[in-house]
């Protein structure tokens, strides 16, 4: 969609609920509440009584689950779903997730949010043992390593395929009458346990899925935490070794919803932080606060508090742009931005304004929103940014650009304003990104991942950049210019 090109995309969202009448209908109105997470697919897998069920569609959940037939088709009181949107592996129904196998145990479907960073090694390594895979998933590497555990209990195979793998992964599995959840031992994605009338249990990606079928969050998975849910308990495991923990701090600035509670915190209260100390670190005398919708907004309101500048609807968003527009003729490719955002000329007329997004990515849609304030009649337009500037891409489950294209990766600040056109532009630092979170940065010890702005990649990526060492090196230092 040429409107989103210039964001981080959402990576995935996963669903299970464990011993529910209506586990299907709860399953799909969880995804459609994780919807921001994924847009190009969505599944659903059940159980009932020896038999699993499973339903898959490209497009959005309420295209795809909406009617009554479709739930219907999907019976049982345990399910796991997915919302895609691809990592890895290009979108055909084949790749669209739970991805489901048949072992001598019984069933197993798999969810998947993540990617997996030595995937290229282990698919090898599996093709040459004579696995042979049926998706370009690195998710289905995890089903393959389970064939050929030599473990017997569906827990330890699954264990033992996990072992093996690295990279970000917060997973959700079926096998039968159990619902298994998991984090990598890094905690890099979330996944969060809630509870829904007596004997009901679920996880889920963000907290949002939880509040949409009344159901309570009890707690987040924890970073290298197994839980099974099996004959009403709920067994929490250790399996991996201790990490340190490297939770994605772009949930706080735009991945997750701003209604959820993500690691225990609230995004919506991080949000507005992160835009207060932004305010405290730029300061300039303006007329307006003005959000860059809808992703800038809890970040402005922060800004506007701590400012004192008023903070005004100066971008109004079109609500309705939807798919009639994903692939626009050229005699409308030109309106670009306009089809999504109109500058509200009564307010921004004559005056200073700031506007408030929550991160760059290749400036082209700052430098068309900057255009159209400009032309509503703004006198000065400055631009501050909730995030560090994004120079390097992410390998964890995350769509971005190649770094090349990242405009942060290869201009300094004062040419990308120049290139944006802004009379002044800050970007909130990486201190003041993790004072906001209530913590100190340090380099060596961070508490969040924050590669993307950093270049400090926890996770090897020696697969994902081909095993050149010193091309990673290289990536590596150039971050630390
Ligand atoms: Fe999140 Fe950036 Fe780390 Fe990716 S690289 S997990 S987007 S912080």
């Amino acid at each position: 969609m040429i409107f989103e090109k210039d964001k981080f995309k959402d990576e995935c969202g996963v669903f299970a609920i464990y011993n529910h009448n209506h586990a299907s209908a709860h399953t799909a109105l969880g995804l459609h509440a994780l919807q921001h997470r994924g847009q190009e697919a969505a599944g659903i897998v059940t159980y009932q009584d020896g038999k699993f069920y499973s339903e898959k569609g490209k497009g959005h959940v309420g295209d795809i689950f909406s009617d009554e037939k479709v739930i219907d088709k999907l019976p049982g009181k345990f399910a796991i779903g997915h919302n895609r949107y691809s990592t890895s592996g290009e979108t055909n129904l084949r790749n669209v997730q739970p991805i489901f196998a048949e072992f001598e145990f019984g069933g197993f479907a798999l969810s998947h949010n993540g990617n997996l960073t030595n995937a290229k090694t282990l698919r090898k390594n599996l093709i040459k043992q004579g696995c042979i895979f049926q998706s370009t998933l690195d998710t289905e590497i995890i089903i393959h390593l389970m064939a050929t555990s030599r473990h017997h209990e569906v827990v330890d195979r699954f264990i033992d395929s996990l072992r093996q793998v690295e990279g970000a992964y917060s997973l959700v599995a079926l096998c039968n009458e159990s619902i298994i959840g998991v984090r990598d031992p890094h905690g890099v994605r979330p996944l969060v346990l809630g509870k829904i009338e007596n004997e009901s249990w679920i996880l889920a990606s963000e907290t949002c899925a939880l509040d949409i079928i009344g159901a309570s969050y009890i707690r987040d998975i924890e970073p290298g935490e197994m839980v099974v849910l099996q004959n009403n308990t709920i067994q929490s495991i250790r399996p991996f070794q201790k990490k340190i923990s490297k939770f994605c701090i772009f949930e706080y600035i735009y991945f997750a919803r701003p209604d959820s509670f993500v690691d225990g915190k609230s995004v919506y209260e991080a949000r507005k932080k992160i835009g207060s100390v932004l305010a405290l670190e730029s300061h300039i005398n303006a007329d307006l606060v003005i959000p860059v919708p809808d992703s800038g907004v809890p970040a402005a309101i922060g800004y506007s508090k701590e400012s004192k500048i008023p903070y005004e609807l100066g971008i109004i968003r079109n609500h309705y742009v939807g798919r009639t527009f994903i692939e626009p003729g050229d005699k409308i490719r030109h309106l670009g931005v306009k089809l999504k955002h109109n500058a509200n000329q009564y307010l921004v007329k004559n005056k200073k304004v700031i506007l408030v997004d929550d991160s760059i990515v290749r400036g082209t849609t700052s430098k068309k929103i900057v255009e159209m304030v400009r032309n509503a009649g703004a006198k000065e337009v400055h631009l501050r940014i909730a995030s560090p500037p994004t120079t390097h891409s992410c390998f964890y489950g995350v769509d971005t650009p190649d770094r090349k294209e990242l405009i942060a990766a290869n201009n300094d600040t004062e040419k990308i304003r120049k290139e944006i056109n802004v009379d002044s532009l800050a970007f909130i630092s990486i201190n003041g990104l993790y004072r906001a979170m209530g913590l100190e940065y340090t380099e060596k010890e961070s508490f969040y991942c924050d590669a993307c702005f950093t270049g400090n990649y926890a996770i090897t990526l020696t697969d994902i950049l081909g095993g050149d060492t010193s091309k990673q090196l290289s990536l590596l230092s150039e971050s630390n210019k």
